[in-house]
């Protein structure tokens, strides 16, 4: 486990499930909790090189070696520590595991809230992802012959599935995110539209920092819901960071829970098998509601007022219509480098 001073602290994901028990949503009919397994080496290199995968393995025994051209460092992101490869394959299986009962249809819809690892390289771990469990998922749907529909909406560019699926048409990877200029990893602009048979098959959103719930639901709905239309995939599946928040430490969107019920909502409309993880969130009261919020949209189970944010943010005046032009055009640049 990452130690405790480090964002990605396993302790975050405590608030939800202590919120959840609470509510008594595991004891509601349509939920099932699942035990995870340990991903396999051959799903893991699906996505990764053996190289790498032999690497971190060696710094899971050994963390005090220099790990760094696989991008684990101790001054970095994403330090190596005892352990990381046995509980990355943990946080991979438990992903692989409900991706498992939805394609069986036991399932409508899964949730790994420690999975979403997506800045995670072929060869190179980075932005606190080792295994990149999203990029995996759909990797392993892909090979079953299933068209798959990525969407990303944690507040940092999703680039390692992106990059794991550039020249594909089979994944068609949709990305919403706080532009590369203000925000980690730096990338995720609308040129970045995949290459070969995959042209026009990688979509990003690049939003403008204080992008608040009007501006995200418009661009969310201008883009997500027609484009997932007209690929007519056979699966979904969503990376649902949360670090969008307006009270996130880290990044600059200002988006609410309400917002984010309503992108969920549309997730769940689709009517399509889904397989859901979490991603970043750094502030702790708005990850526990938050994923709480969304846990319940999918149980289709009802939202107590409470869990909601009693005052969020929305801008009037000047900088509403700044921050509604430059949300237009991130919108227009992303259409328009889709495939048709
Ligand atoms: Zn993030």
């Amino acid at each position: 486990m990452y130690r405790d001073d480090h964002p990605l602290k396993p302790r975050r994901l405590i608030g939800v499930h202590d919120t959840l028990v609470r509510l008594g949503a595991f004891d509601h009919p349509n939920a099932v909790v699942l035990a995870p397994r340990d991903a396999r080496i051959a799903e893991i290199e699906r996505i990764h090189s053996p190289e790498y995968v032999l690497a971190v393995q060696e710094a899971s025994v050994d963390p005090e070696m220099d790990y760094s051209r696989w991008g684990l460092s101790e001054h970095g992101d994403t330090p190596p520590f005892l352990g990381m490869h046995e509980a990355s394959l943990l946080t991979t299986g438990a992903t692989i595991r409900g991706m498992e009962e939805v394609l069986d249809g036991r399932l409508r819809v899964s949730f790994n809230g420690a999975g979403g690892l997506h800045h995670a390289m072929r060869s190179r771990a980075s932005g606190f992802c080792i295994y990149n469990d999203p990029a995996i998922a759909c990797g392993l749907i892909a090979d079953r012959g299933l068209k798959v529909a990525y969407v990303d909406i944690d507040a940092h560019h999703g680039d390692g599935v992106q990059a794991a699926f550039y020249d594909t048409d089979q994944v068609l990877t949709i990305s919403l995110h706080e532009t590369g200029r203000s925000l980690f990893p730096g990338t995720g602009f609308a040129d970045e539209r995949g290459i070969g048979k995959g042209a026009g098959y990688s979509i990003n959103v690049a939003l403008p920092p204080y992008t608040d719930d009007r501006a995200y639901v418009n661009a969310f709905d201008a883009v997500v819901p027609p484009l997932v239309a007209r690929f007519k995939p056979d699966v979904l599946v969503t990376q649902q960071g949360i670090d969008s928040h307006f009270t996130d430490p880290l990044t600059h969107l200002q988006v609410s829970t309400r917002a984010r019920e309503h992108v969920v909502r549309a997730f769940r409309g689709f009517g399509l098998p889904w397989v859901a993880m979490g991603g970043g969130g750094y502030d702790l009261d708005a990850v526990a509601r938050g994923w709480s919020i969304e846990y319940l949209v999918m149980l289709d189970a009802p939202i107590p007022e409470g869990l909601h944010d009693a005052d969020p943010p929305a801008w009037t005046g000047d900088e509403r219509d700044a921050v509604d032009a430059a949300t237009d055009q991130a919108v227009r640049d992303a259409l328009a480098a889709a495939f048709s």
